[in-house]
């Protein structure tokens, strides 16, 4: 079964990056910074985890305020390097860990946190910064990661105890999950600061202490606080220490702590803690218990003939697929599909199969295969196919049997005006 090995805790400010891209590493005001992570890399060469789970926030750049949403888990493949402004970062994309990932989102779902996912998004500063530092990404990075993005920026926020709550149900996800992974915990995200406002620049290094002294001895303490009570004591866009209890949550009530560093070179201090867990194992029967309930809504539904639930499996697995065809919404990518689908499937790399299919508007091939019908309907909307005569093709019938079975004999489909007298007259 997985074991979670300990928690890293670390900020995630830009100058870490900096530092390390500008190779910083022997300047006097920056080396600082480095010696903090040696410990932390030591540690990690010692325990020599199989994966990450890292809880950050974004910071407006893959996540905006048009879809907002407070605990998004990253189901997805690989992650790229976001562009924060002047270009990315020049490091490789890191993998995640679909398989893990899935199983700690059926968990949680389970266990009523509503989470939200994500895949096929960029990672900025608030992941790639501390990452940087804490691996050596030069022959592509050596472990896989899972990332919790958590939305800090735009209130409501979900309360310190509600993170709580959170990581205590992440505990139980990880070590429900019957392969025999070691996890690290790392958890990112400034201790005292403000960037915005006449009080930018406010930092309270005494209530530093007392946090990493409190979220180290006494976590359950600083679940009691509110938003402005962090705000009062270390600036408003301190809130990013929730994500720090969300790890905290994760370990032992008693932890072996190894290291805590503290230098504040500028807006936010440059905070580093290594927590080791001292967790008993789940037991078999405890685990078999978690995945039982993470299964239960579901349970059964493979007995219903031709009947394919998109899940998490079935959204990684057809990513591709399904973006393709979303983006027939999108005008210039539906023009190009028209005119000229063939250098299309070749840009995006279908497969064969696949584009085997959309030629030929195998609907329940594509169905099948894990395109959700949500995205065949634009196609057919595209192409000027009405919707009945995707669902006469799913069940193996023509057009006009299948609209016998129908209560009226009507052709529709989602198109607007340019196929919509196309996709009435079929029949
Ligand atoms: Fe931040």
């Amino acid at each position: 079964m997985a074991r979670i090995v300990g928690m890293i805790a670390t900020s995630h400010t830009p100058t870490i990056g900096f530092a390390f891209d500008g190779s910083k590493q022997e300047d006097a005001v920056w080396k600082p910074i480095f010696q903090a992570y040696e410990p932390i890399r030591a540690w990690l060469d010692e325990k020599k985890p199989d994966v990450l789970f890292m809880t950050y926030n974004d910071h407006v750049t893959s996540f905006f305020f048009d879809h907002y949403s407070p605990f998004v888990l990253g189901i997805g493949e690989e992650y790229a390097v976001a562009d924060e402004g002047g270009g990315p970062r020049n490091l490789p994309p890191i993998k995640g860990h679909p398989a893990l990932a899935r199983h700690i989102g059926e968990h949680l779902m389970a266990n009523e946190f509503d989470m939200s996912f994500f895949q096929g998004k960029p990672l900025d500063h608030g992941c790639f910064s501390p990452l940087s530092v804490l691996l050596d990404a030069s022959k592509g990075w050596p472990l896989p990661i899972i990332p919790l993005q958590m939305g800090v920026l735009q209130f409501p926020v979900p309360s310190a105890k509600r993170c709580w709550a959170l990581g205590q149900a992440l505990r139980d996800a990880i070590e429900s999950y019957p392969e025999d992974l070691k996890v690290a915990i790392v958890t990112t995200g400034g201790l005292s600061h403000q960037v915005h406002g006449e009080r930018s620049g406010f930092n309270n290094p005494a209530w530093d202490e007392r946090f990493m002294e409190l979220l180290e001895k006494d976590p359950i303490a600083l679940t009691r606080m509110t938003h402005a009570d962090h705000a009062r004591l270390g600036g408003m866009e301190s809130s990013e220490i929730i994500m720090w209890l969300v790890g905290r949550a994760m370990l032992s009530a008693s932890v072996k702590s190894l290291h805590r560093s503290y230098y504040l070179p500028s807006m936010t201090a440059i905070a580093t803690m290594v927590l080791e867990n001292q967790a008993e194992p789940m037991s078999d029967r405890e685990a078999e218990k978690a995945r039982a309930r993470a299964g239960e809504q579901l349970a059964g539904i493979e007995d219903l003939p031709g009947t394919y639930p998109f899940d998490l499996k079935r959204s990684v697995e057809n990513y591709r697929l399904n973006k393709f065809l979303h983006d027939l919404v999108i005008p210039a990518h539906r023009q190009a599909f028209l005119a000229d689908p063939e250098s299309l499937f070749e840009q995006w790399g279908l497969p064969e199969n696949e584009r085997a299919m959309i030629r030929a508007r195998d609907w329940i091939g594509l169905n099948r295969h894990g395109a959700i019908f949500f995205v065949l309907e634009k196609l057919a909307a595209v192409v000027g196919t009405p919707n009945p005569a995707i669902y006469a093709n799913f069940n193996g019938m023509g057009l006009d049997d299948f609209l016998k079975t129908r209560n009226t004999q009507v052709t529709y489909g989602v198109g607007g005006a340019e196929t919509h007298d196309k996709v009435e007259a079929a029949r």
